[in-house]
């Protein structure tokens, strides 16, 4: 536990990530509180955690503005898996940048650490591989995953522009794709929606060829990494890349979701998503040489976590219950 209790304000908190990083906070003897709108998180979430003296949730839109007295400011409020942030475009955009504008100028007012949750997103379909923060990214601008990718790509900017305008500690980490228990059964990301398949004997869906590699990393090991972030000094503003370095396809992935459930369910292919990245690996040089951060939790181990979360919550409620 730490000589010091900070106060911190968590934007997201109710989601998948957002809630185990309230929960690591709390043990590390914080005072947490807990922003969200409810769009793709839930009180669930957190249920265990509303009784805790130093936890406090509030409903509240980062899209409106916030006057609360807090030291650190963690920055997770977006919908995150494509099916929800496509959902309603406009409004992901305004959550990434009028959320970062009001969470920045709160951090100035009250001169808080504020960090960003951004993404590999903002790498777009990269065609340089693996991805270090130096590289700038192939992004399209009008395209469906644009309101997400170029929202955040935006956020980095008012972060950065903040920190050169204002002075302020700014902390930026680029997130790859992410999983673990609290993903939400219905949000369509592929790990969520495979053990979910697999559980429920239903056809295992590939998009495209299933050649595509992403790189996943168990949410624990974020969770380290985000706070490892801020705990670092003024001068370390990143962009840092968060991620597990190891790649796999999304077929070996399916693979070993059918072999981790000993589902018996087929693999079938449905069309690939509209610019769909084809690859994505994070280089985390940076995060290891800034941080002292590398995964500890390989994907077999992670996803075997996940895969028993799943089959407690399909086990009490109808999936999207
Ligand atoms: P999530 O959808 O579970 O969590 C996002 C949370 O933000 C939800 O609780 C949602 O209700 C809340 N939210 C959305 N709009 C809001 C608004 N306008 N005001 C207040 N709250 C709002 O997703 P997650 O996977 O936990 O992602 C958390 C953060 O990490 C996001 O910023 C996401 O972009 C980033 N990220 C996640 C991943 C991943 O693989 N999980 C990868 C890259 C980046
Ligand atoms: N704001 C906020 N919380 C704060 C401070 C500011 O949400 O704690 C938002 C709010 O929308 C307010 C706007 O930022 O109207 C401008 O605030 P301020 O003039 O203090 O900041 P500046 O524009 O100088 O950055
Ligand atoms: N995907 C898939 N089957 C699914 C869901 C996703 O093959 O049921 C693919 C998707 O096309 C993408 C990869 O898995 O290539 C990761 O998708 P996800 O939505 O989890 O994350 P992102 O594309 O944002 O990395």
């Amino acid at each position: 536990m730490r000589m010091t209790t900070k106060r911190v304000l968590v934007t997201g908190g109710a989601g998948f990530v957002g809630s185990h990083l309230c929960e690591r906070l709390l043990g590390q003897g914080h005072e947490v509180l807990c922003v969200d709108n409810f769009f793709t998180g839930a009180r669930a979430n957190v249920a265990h955690l509303l009784g805790h003296p130093r936890f406090e949730l509030m409903r509240h839109d980062v899209t409106f503005p916030l006057y609360v007295e807090v030291d650190e400011i963690y920055n997770l409020a977006c919908p995150a898996s494509p099916v929800h942030y496509q959902a309603d475009p406009v409004q992901t955009t305004k959550t990434s940048v009028v959320g970062a504008i009001n969470m920045l100028r709160l951090a100035k007012r009250v001169k808080a650490k504020i960090l960003q949750a951004s993404t590999s997103e903002v790498y777009g379909d990269p065609d340089v591989h693996p991805q270090p923060e130096s590289y700038w990214g192939r992004v399209n601008p009008i395209g469906f995953r644009s309101c997400y990718d170029e929202g955040k790509r935006c956020a980095e900017t008012l972060f950065f522009d903040y920190r050169r305008q204002h002075g302020m500690p700014v902390k930026v980490v680029r997130i790859f794709n992410t999983y673990g228990p609290r993903m939400h059964p219905n949000d369509g990301r592929v790990v969520s929606n495979l053990i979910v398949q697999a559980l429920r004997g239903e056809p295992i869906t590939l998009y495209g060829e299933g050649t595509q590699t992403r790189s996943f990393c168990y949410v624990d090991d974020l969770v380290e990494g985000l706070i490892r972030m801020m705990e670092t000094g003024p001068a370390v503003t990143g962009p840092v890349n968060l991620g597990n370095p190891g790649e796999f396809t999304i077929r070996e992935l399916a693979d070993l979701v059918r072999e981790l459930t000993g589902s018996t369910s087929e693999i079938v292919h449905r069309p690939l998503p509209p610019d769909d990245p084809r690859q994505r690996r994070p280089d985390i040089a940076q995060a290891e040489e800034l941080l002292g951060w590398a995964p500890t939790i390989p994907l077999r181990e992670g996803l075997a976590r996940t895969i028993d979360y799943f089959r407690t919550v399909l086990s009490h409620k109808p999936v999207g219950a």
